[in-house]
């Protein structure tokens, strides 16, 4: 007997020609959080062999992990322990665990194994109902504990199956630059495109010294969260107050904010190009505020030769926000800070941009010097994914 983690893979089984690729990525991102630990894909499911006193937090790391499906903790068994074996290390999945319904799922893989899947179901699941009592009832659909149990060619799994995130493995769908504010949403459509393999790149305006260091120490809390899903993160704090001082000066009141959206947009593109990232994130979403009106989504989008990929364009604010609980940076964004952009939101702001208009009001400032000073002056700070004890 082994004790080993299960982890099946979710979207990369349908990948077709790339599919070597992101089982390999999948493998290797699971060996770079189990650092110390051995881990296989032995037909179609990672196992990782914990060793004897392994007390970490799996669960927390494989909550975290792009790509997981399922994933759970139990037993490697050889291949021809009996029945009765089998349901004794069901039994002992339960530990100190008392759920209110269970159920048991059985897979063969290796056909030869003789009875059907159903059969050992039965059985298994009665052993585990006469042990705790008759105590513990089945229930088929959506058992609150899950006792998979796999026939393998090799031996026999026997583990407790739990739902992963989902979504594809870390990296396969190449950089993006995110734009991240401190607020609650680009942090969540931070977390949607890296479940989709994109690897973000964070990107912060600020308005010191006239803005606090707060929204700063924000955004850095939130890229250490989001490392933990997608590993070390580069976030580049971008010094944005002479262009909103330029702005404020020589554009008109209520184009401000869009002007200012179009600098931010030709300062990532120029990042990009550096850093090599092929798209640009943000958490905008249609209506949610004055800058966000279809006709200004255009007008902003239309200073970015980049992709722009808003995630929650149709997401209500209610649901970010419970997403952001989720994904745990919901209290960080709730903090206040002084928002860089709101330093000069116009009582009025435009909520139907026309692009001519735009543009006019754009080349009444030197948009260049200005997007040059902020390259040049803009700071890298790394954030290392930080290793859960293992
Ligand atoms: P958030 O909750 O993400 O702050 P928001 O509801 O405040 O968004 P806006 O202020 O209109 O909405 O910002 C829309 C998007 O523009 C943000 O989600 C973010 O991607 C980007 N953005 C806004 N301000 C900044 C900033 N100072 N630095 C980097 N990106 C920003
Ligand atoms: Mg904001």
């Amino acid at each position: 007997m082994k004790k080993v983690i299960v982890i099946h893979y979710d979207e990369i089984g349908t990948k077709g020609a790339n599919r070597p690729d992101f089982e390999k990525a999948f493998l290797n991102d699971i060996k770079r959080r189990f650092k110390n630990l051995r881990a296989q894909d032995i037909w179609g499911r990672i196992l990782v062999f914990l060793e004897k006193e392994n007390t970490f937090d799996y669960k927390r790391i494989l909550k975290q992990t792009p790509g997981v499906a399922t994933f759970g903790s139990g037993y490697f068994l050889d291949k021809d322990v009996s029945i009765d074996k089998i349901g004794e290390f069901a039994i002992a999945l339960f530990d100190s665990a008392h759920p209110t319904n269970f159920a048991v799922r059985v897979k063969r893989v290796d056909k030869s194994v003789s009875g059907t899947s159903q059969e050992f179901e039965r059985k298994i699941g009665e052993h585990i109902f006469e042990y705790f009592n008759k105590q513990i009832p089945v229930k088929l659909s959506g058992p609150e504990f899950l006792v998979a149990v796999e026939f393998l060619h090799k031996g026999i799994l026997v583990y407790r199956k739990e739902k992963g995130i989902g979504g594809l493995p870390v990296g396969v769908s190449g950089k993006a630059i995110s734009l991240l504010s401190g607020g609650f949403d680009s942090p969540v459509a931070t977390y949607r495109l890296i479940k989709r393999g994109v690897i973000p790149v964070g990107a912060h305006f600020h308005g010191m010294p006239k803005t606090s260091p707060k929204a700063i120490e924000k955004v850095m809390e939130i890229s250490r969260i989001l490392s933990n899903y997608t590993g070390d993160f580069d976030l580049y704090l971008i010094p944005t107050l002479d262009a909103m001082q330029e702005i404020a000066k020589k554009v008109p009141d209520k184009l401000r904010l869009i002007i200012l959206r179009r600098f931010m947009m030709r300062v990532v593109n120029n990042l990009a190009n550096q850093v090599d990232a092929k798209a640009i994130i943000t958490g905008e979403s249609v209506g949610q505020v004055a800058s966000q009106t279809l006709a200004n989504l255009g007008a902003i989008a239309e200073a970015s030769k980049l992709p722009i990929l808003r995630p929650l364009s149709g997401d209500n604010k209610n649901e970010i926000i419970n997403e952001a609980r989720e994904i745990g940076t919901h209290d960080i964004s709730a903090q206040p800070h002084d928002d860089t952009c709101s330093l000069f939101v116009p009582k009025h702001p435009e909520t139907n941009a026309k692009l001519k208009e735009v543009l006019e009001a754009e080349a009444l400032y030197d948009i260049d010097k200005l997007i040059k000073y902020a390259l040049e002056n803009t700071e890298l700070k790394k954030i290392n994914y930080v290793d859960p004890k293992i």
